[in-house]
């Protein structure tokens, strides 16, 4: 279940179903990420805010150069940047990673046994890219993670009342999942889909249990006052973030 919490008095959401990560998503009063002159200093606030908050030092908060690509790298204080990159995994406790939205679908996973998790960005490329399976894939292969200790944080999205699609999208998306009919709805021929729905099904399908998959209710385009909506504002240079920092755990310290 996603709850709302405070980080110097501005809204962000976070789900219980990982109390062990330091997550949460950020909303437009809480934003980090900008290109809009008149929010510029906000921004800036912001992001100290969320640092004293997170208590990392602002060049520890991490986040790449996002391309709707389904590439993936492990956080290192060794880079200093993270090119053509939409997915993050950490396993530090100095880094925290962020990566930005406006409808995209933000997924954290989190490995409970080994105490290491990601931060993805999937737009449909994402999503058609597969990159939920992705992360796990090099999850399993890096850390040793099995299925059942997967649990998975889908953030705020364009839901299927807003978020229609061309038939070529559909076919790409179709192809990733065992079923699709649950997550599509055709209205006056126009196709809608499920984002959130079809990389939920991703990951149960690629082996995490489906109770441990928390899938935030907003639709990013309905709830335009609380996050950013590409979509609903025709264009928008503001996105609200998804962040994970690790905690060392009780048996780590
Ligand atoms: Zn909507």
């Amino acid at each position: 279940m996603f709850h709302i919490k405070f980080i110097n008095k501005k809204r962000v959401i976070y789900s219980d179903i990982i109390p062990e990560a330091e997550h949460f998503f950020t909303t437009r009063e809480s934003v980090i990420r900008s290109s809009e002159p008149e929010i510029e200093s906000i921004v800036k606030e912001n992001k100290k805010d969320i640092c004293n908050y997170l208590k990392i030092d602002k060049a520890m908060l991490v986040s790449p150069t996002q391309t709707h690509s389904s590439n993936i790298r492990i956080a290192s204080k060794t880079l200093d940047s993270y090119p053509n990159t939409d997915g993050l995994i950490l396993d530090n406790y100095s880094q925290a990673v962020y990566l930005n939205y406006a409808d995209c679908t933000p997924i954290i996973l989190y490995d409970k046994k080994h105490n290491i998790g990601a931060v993805l960005h999937a737009g449909w490329r994402g999503t058609a890219g597969e990159i939920g399976p992705k992360a796990i894939e090099i999850m399993k292969q890096e850390y040793f993670t099995n299925n059942e200790d997967l649990y998975a944080v889908i953030g705020p999205t364009i839901a299927i009342c807003c978020y229609n699609i061309g038939e070529d999208v559909y076919e790409k998306l179709k192809q990733t999942i065992s079923n699709m009919e649950p997550y599509e709805t055709f209205v006056y021929e126009k196709i809608y889909v499920d984002l959130k729905g079809i990389n939920k099904q991703q990951l149960i399908d690629f082996g995490v249990p489906r109770e441990n998959i928390d899938v935030c209710p907003y639709c990013t385009s309905c709830n335009n006052d609380l996050f950013y909506s590409y979509r609903k504002e025709k264009g928008t240079t503001s996105r609200h973030s998804a962040i994970l920092k690790l905690i060392p755990q009780k048996e780590e310290i």
